[in-house]
């Protein structure tokens, strides 16, 4: 951490500040976030997805204790503000913004899915989609990924970027799950994480969402970035927060939470423009810039 954190963190600023995508640079003032100018919005800006129903701010009762910005400590180790304590009201606005939140990526599969998820690495959704819809008919059973020319495979997921290394982790895959588990995509944290290209965020994916398991909490760059936006955590470590997170939630709503948080980052906390004069919980939020 930066002297010119700590020195805003031991004294607040009156306004907030933010240089990158997954600290909070500066912290609010002393005293509960100061007025806006204009009352934030009844619902944020962004268009809902096919998937999601968003219900207007207005009609969101929280009955969540809330604590006043001013009023939380911050983090021993980098001196952010640690706002875990509003983590049950924020998530009962973002829940009820974000009701039965679903992935947006297609598959039908396992496998389509774990395949996905590893093309969705620095890449859109839509592209991805975009991708798999010509992909998925082509390469039916886990065999065909198996037996995939690599050249060709790489020029057909050339779009979604990094391709060669996502078509030698796919195939790659494709084979150990083949050879070791009776052509069956593994459904334990355990084992998916033994292949290629398959880290706890991928592996939290497949297991929600391909096999209904519930192990831990999918963190991405969007529940990075907005798990210290929000005061949810100090690291910048996935794992680790993927740790604080699950400290927080309740276990049937870790896959909700990361769905909601990446919803949530895509339509109003952008990384380079957050909205938050039309984000619902701007008035807990450290990092709302008003
Ligand atoms: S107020 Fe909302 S949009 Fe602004 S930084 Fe906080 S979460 Fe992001």
């Amino acid at each position: 951490m930066t002297d010119s954190i700590k020195k805003t963190a031991a004294k607040p600023a009156s306004k907030t500040t933010m240089k990158s995508e997954t600290k909070i640079k500066s912290k609010p003032a002393a005293k509960p976030a100061a007025k806006p100018a204009a009352k934030p919005a009844a619902k944020p800006a962004a268009k809902p997805s096919k998937n999601q129903s968003i219900m207007p701010v207005s009609d969101l009762k929280t009955k969540s204790k809330t604590y006043p910005l001013s009023s939380l400590p911050v983090f021993p180790v980098s001196g952010l503000l640690d706002n875990r304590k509003n983590f049950n009201a924020i998530w009962e606005i973002l829940s009820g913004l974000y009701p039965k939140p679903e992935i947006e990526l297609d598959f039908k599969t396992p496998f389509e899915l774990l395949a996905a998820t590893i093309m969705s690495a620095q890449c859109t959704d839509v592209q991805v989609n975009a991708v798999t819809k010509t992909l998925f008919p082509k390469y039916q059973k886990i065999s065909d990924y198996a037996n995939a020319d690599p050249d060709v495979f790489e020029k057909e997921i050339y779009s979604t970027g990094f391709y060669r290394m996502k078509t030698k982790h796919i195939i790659e895959c494709a084979q150990i799950i083949i050879k070791n588990y009776n052509s069956n995509v593994p459904d334990t944290m355990e084992e998916l994480v033994k292949l290629p290209g398959v880290g706890r965020k991928t592996a939290n994916i497949v297991l929600a969402r391909g096999y209904g398991i519930i192990d831990g909490i999918a963190v991405d760059t969007h529940v990075k970035r907005l798990s210290n936006k929000l005061g949810f955590t100090e690291n910048d470590d996935p794992e680790k927060i993927e740790k604080d997170l699950m400290k927080l939630a309740k276990k049937e709503d870790y896959d909700d939470l990361s769905l909601t948080l990446i919803f949530h980052g895509r339509r109003v906390c952008n990384a380079q423009r957050p909205k938050c004069t039309v984000c619902a919980i701007w008035e807990l939020c450290p990092a709302a810039i008003l």
